[in-house]
């Protein structure tokens, strides 16, 4: 069966090929920025084409004809130039550009028609050549148009209709076979350059098309890097950001401090850095537990929110150690009143829920250019500007000085020394005997360490015991000193006693007890003539490992002393919780207490509180008669103190432990 053809579908067909397409807004733009460039060109050829065929025809058709309807229709070619020209510079919608579109493809016929019309009008009047010359007008005109509207296929088709058919039906009336050739060859041509135009479209539409899809590409691509901008934003900003008090933390005080100081190198502004540190934090964490540490961080870290301005940038460096940055207005003067203020909002009363608690902060601040090499020299000099502030002034504010800057330097110097020294061959011990006051017998020595450097000379505990303490060498050096003590210690009779000094480190982990229990074991040194001192900061990290690792020494035999006690933080709630067996009441209220009637008391009330709790006492720091004598008065038991005799070489002591036994046994 044969299929009907459908007229109506090709009249649809035909009818879209005349129309600008209107779905698709991309393409409609993308035809008028192309079209747009070619309007000047169309119109060049349509008036320069027109006023050659009028100056050929000048003097034999009509003036109208070849000066006035030419002149007129030039006008308005360069009026719809200009209109061209300044659209193109301003930026169309897609709906204006296919308004536009249309508007052209609306007056293609017309013009088209209307220029066919005009050179077929001057054929009567021209001879031959002229004839021809109408002949080439028509042709290089519809070629040239047609390429000038490559981007607007529907108005090229049109133009091709109207300029082709007349212009074909004119040559065969004029019956002339050159002109019947001439306008048959023009029609082929068209029809060809329209099958090129035709592909040209395609491929022009296509490409767009390929471009859209690029472009959502993009955009989609675009969207999905914002948004995983964002994402990342915000890990940035919780990385940096402290989760409990919301102040910035650690890391970013880091990175702020090296851009802040990186920027006031440069421009020579000033910059200050502040560490502020609790103090009575530690007491309320053991105490209340960790939800009201928790709550007093949080209240402190809100207060301290409220100066985040003015220059100030405040940060939780961790644990109950806040950091400040400052820029702008660095005086002393005026930095000291910051730090004030910071004080004295840290000690408003805080309620933690179970009870209203108390800390006050303690300010160190270093300020740039005064010292300074680096972002972290910086910092390092506010912590130990703390760390004057806390030991010297609780809860206030210390700006390093030049009296610290030394001291920083020689601590630095006898760090770096002691990292590279030979211990075995640079430390040995002193031993202090410990008397009974009663007998003026010694009934113990506190092992004392001592080290030689070959750089620096005698180097006191005091000063390296801290630093080691700090870098952590302090562990090998009890270990090694531990070792020579119990060595020594077994030269001496029963039952004379080795004191021995502990450090935090020491006892902050089960590992490090259990070497140290070993190195007890190994002696064959026996445990109940060993005593161990520990200071109050040993056991105020962690009150439950510090009380752990003191119960495993007790149950070897070994007795407990409480060293410097009197002159920490919260002192009896330690000596209740820990497993004691002694306290060593320090040498601060021994200091001329024979005319200090209140440190006797002072003394007096911890020797009964120490019998009430059925602690042994010794007192620490003897230097005269008169304070023994005030002491013995007292009831003091046992005593420690140049007065009865300063750290002794090893050889020295155990003569006279020797010589005191001997004169014991003649006695
Ligand atoms: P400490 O444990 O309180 O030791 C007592 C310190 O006071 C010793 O100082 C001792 O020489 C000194 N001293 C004793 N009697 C008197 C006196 O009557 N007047 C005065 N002014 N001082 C007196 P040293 O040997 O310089 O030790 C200082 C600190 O270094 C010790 O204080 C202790 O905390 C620490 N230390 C010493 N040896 C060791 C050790 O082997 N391990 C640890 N962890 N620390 C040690
Ligand atoms: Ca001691
Ligand atoms: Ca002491």
């Amino acid at each position: 069966m044969q299929e009907k053809v459908d007229f109506r579908d090709w009249g649809r067909k035909v009818s879209d090929l005349l129309r600008v397409p209107n779905n698709n807004p991309l393409l409609s733009l993308a035809q008028f920025e192309a079209f747009s460039k070619q309007v000047p060109l169309l119109y060049f050829i349509l008036v320069t084409n027109m006023a050659a065929l009028a100056w050929t025809h000048a003097g034999k058709a009509p003036f109208w004809l070849v000066v006035v309807v030419p002149s007129a229709f030039s006008l308005l070619c360069l009026v719809r130039t200009v209109g061209w020209a300044i659209r193109r510079r301003t930026k169309v919608t897609a709906q204006e550009a296919y308004r536009r579109l249309r508007i052209t493809n609306i007056l293609a016929g017309p013009i088209a028609a209307f220029c066919t019309g005009w050179s077929l009008a001057l054929l009567p009047y021209g001879d031959a050549h002229q004839q021809a010359h109408v002949a080439f007008f028509m042709a290089i005109t519809v070629i040239g148009i047609i390429f000038c509207l490559m981007h607007l296929r529907s108005a090229a088709l049109i133009v091709s209709v109207v300029v082709n058919v007349p212009f074909l039906i004119g040559m065969l009336v004029l019956g002339e076979p050159t002109f019947i050739a001439t306008g048959v060859n023009v029609v082929l041509v068209t029809i060809a350059m329209i099958a090129i135009l035709m592909t040209h479209y395609r491929d022009f539409r296509q490409l767009n098309e390929s471009r859209q899809v690029l472009m959502a590409q993009q955009d989609a691509l675009h969207e999905q890097n914002r948004a995983m901008q964002a994402l990342s934003n915000e890990n940035l900003r919780l990385a940096n950001l402290d989760s409990l008090t919301l102040l910035a933390n650690r890391r970013s005080f880091f990175h702020f401090l090296e851009t802040a100081f990186c920027h006031a190198s440069a421009s020579g502004e000033k910059l200050a850095v502040g560490v502020i540190d609790l103090d009575g934090f530690k007491p309320i964490n053991d105490m209340y537990g960790h939800a009201a540490g928790d709550k007093v961080l949080v209240e402190v870290g809100h207060r301290l929110n409220d100066f985040n301005k003015d220059g100030v940038t405040i940060f939780r460096l961790g644990g109950d150690e806040f950091g400040i940055l400052k820029t702008g207005e660095c005086s002393e003067a005026s930095l000291a009143a910051l730090g004030q203020a910071l004080c004295d909002v840290i000690a408003d009363p805080i309620n933690v829920g179970s009870g209203v608690v108390q800390v006050t902060g303690s300010l160190g601040i270093a300020i740039y250019p005064d010292v300074g090499a680096s972002g972290q020299d910086l910092y390092e000099r506010a912590d130990y500007a703390l760390y004057a502030a806390k030991r010297f002034q609780r809860a206030g504010v210390v700006i390093f000085n030049t009296v610290q800057a030394e001291t920083l330097n020689r601590q630095k110097r006898v760090e770096e020394v002691l990292l590279a020294a030979d211990l075995d061959a640079e430390l040995h011990l002193a031993f202090q005997p410990i008397f009974e006051m009663v007998t003026r017998r010694p009934v113990g020595f506190e092992a004392l360490a001592r080290w030689n450097s070959p750089i620096l000379g005698a180097v006191s505990p005091a000063e390296f015991i801290p630093i080691a303490e700090h870098n952590g060498r302090i562990g090998l050096i009890t270990r090694k000193l531990l070792a020579l003590a119990l060595v020594e210690a077994s030269n001496w009779p029963s039952p004379v006693y080795l004191s021995f000094n502990l450090s935090p480190h020491d006892i902050a982990t089960p590992e490090n007890i259990l070497r140290i229990v070993a190195i007890v074991e190994k002696s064959g040194f026996d445990p109940c003539r060993i005593s161990f001192e520990i200071t109050e900061t040993a056991v105020i990290h962690d009150l439950e490992q510090a009380a752990s690792a003191l119960t495993l020494l007790r149950s070897l035999g070994c007795g407990i002393a409480l060293d410097d006690f009197g002159t920490g933080y919260a002192s009896l709630n330690h000596v209740h919780r820990l497993p004691l067996s002694k306290i060593k009441i320090d040498a601060c209220f021994v200091k001329n207490v024979d005319q200090r009637p209140a440190s006797a008391q002072i003394i007096r009330s911890m020797l009964s509180l120490c019998s009430e709790l059925g602690l042994g006492t010794i007192v620490e720091g003897v230097e005269t008669e008169e304070e023994l004598a005030v002491l013995k008065n007292i009831g003091v038991e046992f005593v420690q103190g140049f007065h009865f005799s300063r750290p002794l070489p090893a050889n020295t002591a155990r003569d006279l432990v020797l010589s005191d036994m001997a004169s014991q046994q003649v006695a």
